[in-house]
């Protein structure tokens, strides 16, 4: 079996390791545009943190493990068409053209950072990171500049902004929606960490469209409808979109542009699947598919379709958009559904907060915690946690309980470690859970 995956990122990379150990005499090629593979996104930050150095570090898998792996890896060769009814495919390298057949096809060309709604955003001032050679030019243009505006208050964004802070930037933050981070943590609970990162420096314009980037002579001068300001330099915080434009007319795709594929992560054509960015992923909580580009997406759904190449034998479970990170002094973390979409869910839904110690006499930190849940059933839909104790590896154990359908009653009494020195004598997890429950009782 000849097995050609277009794109060697997460997805890409995960796919082929997987598929090396289930058909171990299959023939894996990897063809990836870029002349490196690897590059983490967020290196950027820990470059600028001095966790790494040089940038280049900031690496996953090196092409020695894929050699050794017996997958071949075809660098600097960008697909630019192919015939999926007759197993092919084209590729350019050193501007000459090169034909490729295949017997299974997987598209894990991902995504790239563009908008066309923002004029001006592809100009070299505006930074965008996600790639290896985008990085090299944004540290360049960073150190370099003292007043940056980023545009997009979500994970890309609110991390970049730590980041210039810490450096000592003047940085000005533009997002359309009231808060930071809207789309994982209800206001509430972002609230703390936005003053402590207004309290250093940072002026947030909430409820700002950014509409306009233009280079001019006193600088890079951002509009939006209610505001103008002029900074040395932009980075663009924004979502991501996948760029398919060597798909033929065989590929369904939807809207959005990202590829149609079934449950297998097949697309319209039996031999071709897609997996990572360029799909759209199913929300494991209700019955739509969403555009939601993770890493743990693109690595799940590459370990997902090396068993399905074959034989059609185990659906894509989903997403519930699980993520973590750090900003100024506190860790924040959230997996599942937030109150503010719960609106929109099926079933009237019920919160609860907790407050609670990281532990007896390990940095004792206060961790606050938030459950959503559905009010009869007591399903667990959605929780958030927001601490400075590194809190991060617990949103998994939630993120688990969510997709295992638990209830309430479940989690409170799940089974957990306990230690004088590192632990509470109650988890947080737990406690939401036992939380939850008895807010029920509080308001009879
Ligand atoms: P991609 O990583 O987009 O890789 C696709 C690959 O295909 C690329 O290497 C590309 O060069 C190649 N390719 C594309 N077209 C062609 C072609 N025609 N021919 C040959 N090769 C092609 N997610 C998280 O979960 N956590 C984070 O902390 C995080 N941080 C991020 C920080 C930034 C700045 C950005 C922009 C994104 C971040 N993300 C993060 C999102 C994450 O990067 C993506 O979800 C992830 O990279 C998707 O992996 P993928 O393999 O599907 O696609």
């Amino acid at each position: 079996m000849k097995v050609v995956i277009i794109g060697a990122s997460f997805a890409g990379v995960s796919a082929a390791l997987a598929i090396r150990k289930k058909h171990p005499q299959a023939e894996i090629h990897l063809i990836e545009k870029q002349q490196t593979i690897g590059y983490l996104p967020g290196g950027i930050n820990l470059y600028f943190n001095k966790t790494i150095d040089p940038i280049e570090t900031a690496q996953f898998i090196s092409e020695e493990q894929l050699i050794d792996n017996d997958i071949s890896l075809l660098l600097n060769a960008r697909v630019v068409s192919m015939d999926s009814t007759q197993h092919i495919i084209k590729y350019e390298k050193q501007e000459t053209e090169f034909f490729m057949s295949f017997d299974k096809l997987i598209l894990a060309t991902g995504s790239s950072q563009w908008s066309n709604k923002i004029l001006g955003s592809d100009s070299e001032k505006v930074l965008k990171y996600k790639f290896l050679p985008g990085v090299l030019k944004a540290i360049e243009r960073l150190e370099n500049s003292d007043k940056v505006a980023v545009i997009g208050g979500g994970q890309i964004g609110g991390e970049a902004a730590d980041t210039l802070l810490k450096k000592g930037k003047e940085v000005h933050l533009f997002e359309r929606m009231d808060y930071l981070l809207f789309k994982y943590f209800d206001e509430e609970m972002i609230r703390p960490v936005q003053a402590e990162m207004v309290s250093r420096g940072v002026v947030f314009h909430f409820d700002e469209t950014v509409e306009k980037v233009t280079d001019t002579d006193e600088g890079l001068l951002i509009e939006t409808k209610k505001s103008e300001l002029v900074c040395d330099s932009a980075i663009f915080g924004m979502n991501v979109r996948p760029d398919l434009g060597y798909l033929d007319e065989h590929i369904r795709t939807h809207t959005d542009q990202t590829v149609f594929v079934n449950e297998y992560l097949q697309t319209s054509q039996a031999d071709v699947f897609a997996i990572g960015d360029c799909i759209q992923v199913p929300y494991s909580l209700s019955q739509e598919s969403f555009y939601i580009p993770l890493v743990n997406n693109a690595v799940r759904t590459g370990l997902v379709v090396a068993q399905n190449l074959v034989e059609a034998t185990t659906p894509f479970v989903g997403s519930i958009r699980t993520i973590g990170t750090k900003l100024v002094d506190y860790y924040v973390a959230s997996t599942g559904l937030t109150e503010a979409e719960g609106l929109f869910h099926g079933q009237p839904i019920a919160v609860s907060h907790v407050q609670q110690r990281s532990s007896l006499f390990s940095g004792c930190e206060k961790i606050c915690g938030k459950i959503i849940f559905e009010k009869e059933s007591h399903k667990i839909l959605g929780a958030q946690l927001v601490s400075k104790a590194d809190i991060l590896e617990k949103i998994n154990t939630l993120a688990l309980g969510i997709q295992m359908g638990q209830t309430l009653e479940e989690l409170y009494q799940k089974d957990f470690l306990y230690h004088p020195y590192y632990s509470n004598v109650i988890d947080i997890t737990n406690q939401l859970g036992f939380e939850g429950l008895w807010s029920e009782a509080d308001e009879n």
